[in-house]
Protein backbone atom coordinates (compact mmCIF):
# COMPACT_ATOMS: atom_id res chain seq x y z
CA UNK A 1 0.00 0.00 0.00
CA UNK A 2 1.15 3.51 -1.08
CA UNK A 3 0.79 6.76 1.06
CA UNK A 4 1.67 9.39 -1.48
CA UNK A 5 2.61 12.76 -0.04
CA UNK A 6 2.77 16.07 -2.34
CA UNK A 7 4.49 18.58 -0.38
CA UNK A 8 4.46 22.03 -2.52
CA UNK A 9 8.18 22.93 -2.48
CA UNK A 10 8.93 26.52 -1.44
CA UNK A 11 8.43 27.64 1.98
CA UNK A 12 7.67 24.12 3.16
CA UNK A 13 10.77 22.38 2.15
CA UNK A 14 13.09 25.02 0.45
CA UNK A 15 13.94 28.47 0.78
CA UNK A 16 12.79 30.49 -2.38
CA UNK A 17 13.65 33.90 -0.99
CA UNK A 18 17.56 33.04 0.23
CA UNK A 19 17.80 31.35 -2.97
CA UNK A 20 16.91 34.81 -4.73
CA UNK A 21 18.94 36.57 -2.62
CA UNK A 22 22.18 34.48 -3.73
CA UNK A 23 21.38 34.73 -7.28
CA UNK A 24 20.80 38.57 -7.32
CA UNK A 25 23.88 38.88 -5.37
CA UNK A 26 26.25 37.09 -7.62
CA UNK A 27 24.65 39.41 -10.75
CA UNK A 28 24.66 42.31 -9.30
CA UNK A 29 28.47 42.02 -8.41
CA UNK A 30 29.13 40.43 -11.65
CA UNK A 31 28.24 43.42 -13.51
CA UNK A 32 30.17 46.14 -11.27
CA UNK A 33 27.77 47.11 -8.95
CA UNK A 34 27.54 46.91 -5.48
CA UNK A 35 24.83 44.48 -3.66
CA UNK A 36 23.31 45.49 0.01
CA UNK A 37 20.16 44.50 1.32
CA UNK A 38 18.32 47.90 0.12
CA UNK A 39 19.19 46.85 -3.37
CA UNK A 40 17.65 43.38 -2.35
CA UNK A 41 14.51 44.69 -1.00
CA UNK A 42 14.35 47.00 -3.64
CA UNK A 43 13.99 44.08 -6.42
CA UNK A 44 11.47 42.53 -4.25
CA UNK A 45 9.09 45.45 -4.00
CA UNK A 46 9.67 45.81 -7.74
CA UNK A 47 9.49 42.48 -8.70
CA UNK A 48 6.19 41.90 -6.91
CA UNK A 49 4.53 45.21 -8.62
CA UNK A 50 5.83 43.66 -11.89
CA UNK A 51 4.26 40.03 -11.30
CA UNK A 52 1.06 41.93 -10.45
CA UNK A 53 1.12 44.09 -13.88
CA UNK A 54 1.51 40.89 -15.63
CA UNK A 55 -1.17 39.10 -13.81
CA UNK A 56 -3.44 41.89 -15.62
CA UNK A 57 -1.71 41.46 -18.64
CA UNK A 58 -0.55 44.70 -19.20
CA UNK A 59 2.79 43.67 -19.82
CA UNK A 60 4.69 40.67 -21.06
CA UNK A 61 7.00 38.17 -19.40
CA UNK A 62 10.15 39.38 -21.15
CA UNK A 63 9.12 42.76 -20.11
CA UNK A 64 9.23 41.93 -16.71
CA UNK A 65 12.25 39.86 -16.83
CA UNK A 66 13.74 43.29 -18.52
CA UNK A 67 12.33 45.64 -16.30
CA UNK A 68 13.07 44.26 -13.16
CA UNK A 69 16.49 44.43 -13.98
CA UNK A 70 16.66 47.74 -15.52
CA UNK A 71 15.01 49.34 -12.09
CA UNK A 72 17.29 47.56 -9.80
CA UNK A 73 20.42 48.47 -11.90
CA UNK A 74 19.64 51.54 -12.20
CA UNK A 75 18.89 51.87 -8.22
CA UNK A 76 22.44 51.04 -8.15
CA UNK A 77 23.70 54.20 -10.23
CA UNK A 78 24.67 51.97 -13.28
CA UNK A 79 24.13 52.51 -16.91
CA UNK A 80 21.52 50.37 -18.40
CA UNK A 81 21.33 50.99 -22.17
CA UNK A 82 23.91 48.70 -23.14
CA UNK A 83 23.03 46.02 -20.90
CA UNK A 84 22.01 42.49 -22.29
CA UNK A 85 19.15 42.46 -19.30
CA UNK A 86 17.39 39.24 -20.93
CA UNK A 87 20.96 37.39 -20.84
CA UNK A 88 21.31 38.93 -17.14
CA UNK A 89 17.73 37.56 -15.90
CA UNK A 90 18.75 34.20 -17.29
CA UNK A 91 22.09 34.24 -15.87
CA UNK A 92 20.20 34.51 -12.43
CA UNK A 93 18.07 32.44 -12.33
CA UNK A 94 20.80 29.86 -13.51
CA UNK A 95 22.50 30.91 -9.98
CA UNK A 96 19.55 30.43 -8.51
CA UNK A 97 19.27 27.14 -10.29
CA UNK A 98 22.89 26.02 -8.46
CA UNK A 99 22.42 27.56 -4.97
CA UNK A 100 19.20 25.39 -3.38
CA UNK A 101 18.38 26.17 0.19
CA UNK A 102 17.10 24.12 2.29
CA UNK A 103 14.98 25.01 5.07
CA UNK A 104 16.11 24.06 8.69
CA UNK A 105 15.68 20.34 9.21
CA UNK A 106 13.32 20.01 5.97
CA UNK A 107 16.19 17.20 4.38
CA UNK A 108 16.93 15.12 8.12
CA UNK A 109 12.61 14.91 8.15
CA UNK A 110 12.56 13.78 4.62
CA UNK A 111 14.54 11.07 4.79
CA UNK A 112 12.97 9.71 8.04
CA UNK A 113 9.57 9.72 6.68
CA UNK A 114 10.81 7.90 3.77
CA UNK A 115 12.77 5.75 5.81
CA UNK A 116 10.34 4.93 8.59
CA UNK A 117 6.81 5.05 6.87
CA UNK A 118 6.50 1.61 4.59
CA UNK A 119 5.04 2.61 1.10
CA UNK A 120 6.14 6.55 1.40
CA UNK A 121 5.98 8.09 -1.67
CA UNK A 122 7.23 11.83 -1.56
CA UNK A 123 6.16 13.95 -4.65
CA UNK A 124 6.38 17.30 -5.26
CA UNK A 125 3.89 19.69 -6.47
CA UNK A 126 5.21 23.28 -7.05
CA UNK A 127 4.03 26.34 -8.85
CA UNK A 128 6.66 28.00 -10.59
CA UNK A 129 9.83 27.67 -13.22
CA UNK A 130 11.03 23.85 -13.93
CA UNK A 131 14.73 24.80 -14.44
CA UNK A 132 14.59 26.98 -11.46
CA UNK A 133 12.66 24.36 -9.33
CA UNK A 134 14.55 21.18 -10.43
CA UNK A 135 17.79 23.31 -10.30
CA UNK A 136 17.21 23.93 -6.83
CA UNK A 137 16.25 20.40 -6.00
CA UNK A 138 19.16 18.88 -6.75
CA UNK A 139 21.43 21.40 -5.38
CA UNK A 140 20.42 20.41 -1.92
CA UNK A 141 20.70 16.63 -2.73
CA UNK A 142 16.65 16.06 -2.07
CA UNK A 143 16.10 14.68 -4.91
CA UNK A 144 17.29 11.09 -3.41
CA UNK A 145 13.93 11.25 -1.57
CA UNK A 146 11.75 12.13 -4.38
CA UNK A 147 9.72 10.13 -6.00
CA UNK A 148 8.34 12.68 -9.10
CA UNK A 149 8.67 16.13 -9.36
CA UNK A 150 5.13 18.10 -10.79
CA UNK A 151 6.17 21.51 -11.93
CA UNK A 152 3.51 23.57 -12.95
CA UNK A 153 5.45 24.91 -16.43
CA UNK A 154 6.31 21.38 -17.30
CA UNK A 155 2.70 19.92 -17.09
CA UNK A 156 0.80 22.92 -18.14
CA UNK A 157 -1.29 23.03 -15.20
CA UNK A 158 -1.04 25.23 -12.00
CA UNK A 159 -2.30 25.16 -8.11
CA UNK A 160 -4.77 25.77 -6.92
CA UNK A 161 -6.72 23.72 -10.11
CA UNK A 162 -8.11 20.93 -9.14
CA UNK A 163 -6.86 19.56 -13.10
CA UNK A 164 -3.22 19.93 -11.82
CA UNK A 165 -4.22 17.35 -8.95
CA UNK A 166 -5.74 15.18 -11.21
CA UNK A 167 -2.79 14.68 -13.46
CA UNK A 168 -0.53 13.33 -10.50
CA UNK A 169 -3.18 11.62 -9.44
CA UNK A 170 -3.34 10.05 -13.16
CA UNK A 171 0.13 9.99 -13.86
CA UNK A 172 1.13 8.26 -9.94
CA UNK A 173 -1.93 5.48 -10.11
CA UNK A 174 -3.01 5.23 -6.86
CA UNK A 175 -6.57 5.13 -5.23
CA UNK A 176 -7.61 8.62 -4.24
CA UNK A 177 -7.67 8.74 -0.43
CA UNK A 178 -3.62 7.57 -0.65
CA UNK A 179 -2.84 11.24 -1.07
CA UNK A 180 -2.26 14.16 1.07
CA UNK A 181 -1.12 18.05 0.21
CA UNK A 182 1.06 18.99 2.35
CA UNK A 183 1.81 23.23 2.06
CA UNK A 184 2.29 26.77 3.65
CA UNK A 185 0.24 28.74 0.91
CA UNK A 186 -3.84 28.91 1.11
CA UNK A 187 -4.59 30.07 -2.08
CA UNK A 188 -2.43 27.57 -3.86
CA UNK A 189 -1.85 24.26 -1.79
CA UNK A 190 -4.90 24.62 0.66
CA UNK A 191 -7.35 25.89 -1.83
CA UNK A 192 -5.95 23.40 -4.34
CA UNK A 193 -6.62 20.06 -2.41
CA UNK A 194 -10.05 21.48 -1.23
CA UNK A 195 -10.72 21.66 -5.47
CA UNK A 196 -9.29 17.92 -5.50
CA UNK A 197 -11.17 16.67 -2.84
CA UNK A 198 -7.81 15.68 -0.98
CA UNK A 199 -6.32 15.43 2.90
CA UNK A 200 -4.38 18.69 3.51
CA UNK A 201 -1.91 19.90 5.75
CA UNK A 202 -1.10 23.26 6.76
CA UNK A 203 2.29 23.91 7.34
CA UNK A 204 3.73 27.06 9.23
CA UNK A 205 -0.36 28.05 10.27
CA UNK A 206 -0.29 32.11 10.81
CA UNK A 207 -2.92 34.57 11.08
CA UNK A 208 -6.76 33.42 12.02
CA UNK A 209 -6.02 29.80 11.96
CA UNK A 210 -9.47 28.80 13.36
CA UNK A 211 -11.15 30.80 10.54
CA UNK A 212 -8.79 29.78 7.32
CA UNK A 213 -9.08 25.95 8.69
CA UNK A 214 -12.79 26.41 8.17
CA UNK A 215 -12.81 28.36 4.53
CA UNK A 216 -10.19 25.51 3.37
CA UNK A 217 -11.48 22.56 5.03
CA UNK A 218 -8.14 22.02 6.08
CA UNK A 219 -7.73 18.58 8.36
CA UNK A 220 -4.43 18.94 10.25
CA UNK A 221 -2.37 21.49 10.86
CA UNK A 222 1.78 21.33 11.81
CA UNK A 223 4.18 23.94 13.26
CA UNK A 224 7.18 22.32 12.75
CA UNK A 225 9.03 19.06 11.02
CA UNK A 226 8.29 17.09 14.18
CA UNK A 227 4.67 17.93 14.41
CA UNK A 228 4.21 17.38 10.37
CA UNK A 229 6.36 14.26 10.95
CA UNK A 230 3.64 12.87 13.26
CA UNK A 231 0.61 13.79 11.75
CA UNK A 232 1.71 12.08 8.37
CA UNK A 233 2.50 9.40 10.35
CA UNK A 234 -1.11 8.97 11.84
CA UNK A 235 -2.22 9.67 9.19
CA UNK A 236 -0.40 6.80 7.54
CA UNK A 237 -1.43 4.55 10.41
CA UNK A 238 -5.28 5.48 10.01
CA UNK A 239 -5.12 4.60 6.14
CA UNK A 240 -3.95 0.77 7.58
CA UNK A 241 -6.99 -0.67 9.02
MG1 LIG B 1 4.98 27.45 -0.79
Amino acid sequence: MHHNFLFDLDQTLLDFHASEYIGLKQVITANGCEFSDEVYHYFKARNKELWLELEKGTISRPELFETRFRLVFGKCGADTSGMDLLKINDDFITEMSKNGVLMDGSLEFLGKLKENVEGARIHIVSNGATRNAVGRIRSTGMDRYLDEIFISESIGRTKPSADFFEFVMDKTGDPKDSYIVIGDSLTSDMLGAKNASLKSVWFMPQGDVAKAVKEYDIDYCASSYGELYDVLCGWGRSRIV
